[in-house]
């Protein structure tokens, strides 16, 4: 048996992050990542998507420079993004939060991205282990605590610290929480894959010249059912876009009614697939001038298999971590994926360096109030935001892109949303109270929808 100072489940950004900032530390570390195979890397690694974005100032809540990141993970500069409801549209050209990088924002390569923050680890002395994954932990909490990792191969490890990377899926961080929580505040509750999460589909696809804008995201809001639904389009280098959305597990077709929503078509059965609402979303946009099949073709290469990709996102509110028992939860596996962009590599990213820090000083009890420092504004504003649009139907969306639209017009620099801006446009008070009503109940850190009080061991 090995012993270890942290022990990482979970080589994904968040996971990587905790190793690096630990090891520069000194503290003697082990990343445990099962590996997963993709297309387009020639080894296995963490499961990563191939391209994401990131807006100015998430940058600084990852606490990433914009130079350190290697140029070929970068895929586009962005110049704005476009939301786009069923007859209204939107383009926004700033975010109007404060933010060290100049531009808009950008798209990454995130299985290249998720590789250079494992080689960084590493060459800041971490062990990452790929191929290998945790089966199971055993904690001691008695006085000193004390870990053992049961691993895939057989072998075990013991360490001092725990951190939980293991993403949405959280199957090793639900068994480790659960025995230390109560009825009605069990993780595996709170968290529930089929519940807490949605599920992504992508495509990568060539577009045509005349159609690919490579510095634009566009997000097609209203268009299909179901909270936080909604397709996109991210471009990545050389015509080539993901095509991709992402909506709640398990909805029932029959709960929408079909004649509202642009992508449901009368006589569907079920929820259409990822699959299906791409080819649709093509055929509303370009199926009168193009034929979608043979001018945006998939592109090979791209992906994990045959150019698609399909994922589970988290997509609920964070967990504060038992940090007296030496473990802290990171990322995706603390639900910090905002439910309303579902946006969360920057997240992932700082609570894995702020754990691993910690870890590695002795001081992880200083991580719940470490986290909710560095993100809880993000979270508080991204839950308060999932809130006042989760009953939307595609009228909502129309009259919210209606209003940002004027909220955006008015603001010309500087803060984008305020009474003043909310002000200039019919309705836009009215949102903007039901927004800041949403967030007050989300004051004093309540987005976390399990605290440090409720562990009991
Ligand atoms: C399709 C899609 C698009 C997205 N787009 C964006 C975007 O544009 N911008 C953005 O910021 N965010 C985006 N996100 C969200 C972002 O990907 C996540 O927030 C981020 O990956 C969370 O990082 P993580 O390290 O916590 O978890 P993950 O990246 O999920 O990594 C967890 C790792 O743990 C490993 N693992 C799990 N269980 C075990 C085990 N038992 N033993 C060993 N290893 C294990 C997994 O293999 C995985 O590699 C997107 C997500 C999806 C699915």
């Amino acid at each position: 048996m090995t012993n270890v100072d942290v022990a990482i489940v979970g080589g994904g950004p968040a996971g990587s992050a905790a190793a690096y900032a630990a090891a520069e530390r000194g503290a003697d570390v082990v990343v445990y990542e099962k590996g997963v195979p993709r297309a387009d890397r020639d080894r296995l690694g963490p499961d990563s998507t191939d391209a994401a974005g990131f807006l100015d100032y998430w940058l600084d809540v990852a606490d990433l420079e914009f130079e350190d990141i290697p140029e070929d993970v970068i895929e586009q500069e962005l110049a704005d993004a476009e939301f786009i409801g069923p007859t209204e549209r939107v383009s926004v050209d700033r975010t109007g939060i404060e933010a060290d990088y100049d531009g808009f924002g950008f798209t990454f390569h995130r299985a290249k991205f998720d590789d250079w923050l494992r080689s960084r680890a590493e060459d800041a002395g971490a062990e990452y282990l790929v191929g290998t994954s945790v089966k199971s932990v055993d904690s001691e909490l008695d006085g000193a605590h004390s870990h053992t990792l049961r691993l895939g191969d057989g072998e075990s490890v013991t360490t001092e610290y725990l951190i939980l990377a293991d993403g949405p899926q959280r199957q090793v961080t639900m068994r480790v929480l659960d025995p230390l929580l109560p009825d009605g505040k069990r993780a595996s509750e709170l968290l529930s894959p089929p519940t807490a999460n949605h599920i992504a589909y992508q495509e990568y696809r060539r577009f045509p010249d005349e159609l690919f804008d490579a510095d634009s995201m566009k997000f097609w809001w209203g268009w299909m059912p179901g909270e936080t639904a909604y397709p996109w389009v991210f471009p990545n280098r050389d015509n080539v876009a993901r095509v991709g959305l992402t909506m709640p597990m398990g909805m029932d077709v029959e709960a929408f009614d079909a004649s509202e929503w642009r992508l449901l078509r009368e006589d569907d059965e079920q929820i259409p697939s990822g699959g299906v609402y791409v080819r649709r979303l093509l055929e509303e946009l370009y199926g009168d001038e193009y034929d979608v099949e043979a001018d945006f073709p998939l592109v090979e290469g791209h992906g994990k298999s045959k150019s698609t990709e399909t994922y589970p996102i988290s997509s609920t509110r964070p967990i504060e971590s038992p940090t007296e028992a030496g473990i802290a939860v990171v990322g995706g596996a603390m639900g910090t994926t905002s439910a309303f962009h579902e946006g969360g590599d920057h997240v992932a990213h700082r609570t894995g360096l702020l754990a691993g820090e910690l870890a590695a000083e002795g001081r992880l009890t200083d991580y719940n109030d470490a986290w909710h420092d560095a993100i809880g504004t993000e979270i508080r504003r991204n839950v308060a935001m999932a809130d006042v649009v989760s009953e939307y139907g595609p009228a909502d969306w129309d009259r919210t892109i209606r209003i940002t639209r004027k909220m955006f017009e008015s603001s010309e620099s500087g803060k984008i949303i305020s009474k003043s801006n909310a002000r200039s446009a019919a309705g836009g008070l009215k949102l903007y109270t039901q927004y800041r009503r949403a967030k007050f109940r989300y004051r004093k850190k309540n987005y976390a929808q399990i605290r440090e009080s409720d562990y009991q061991f």
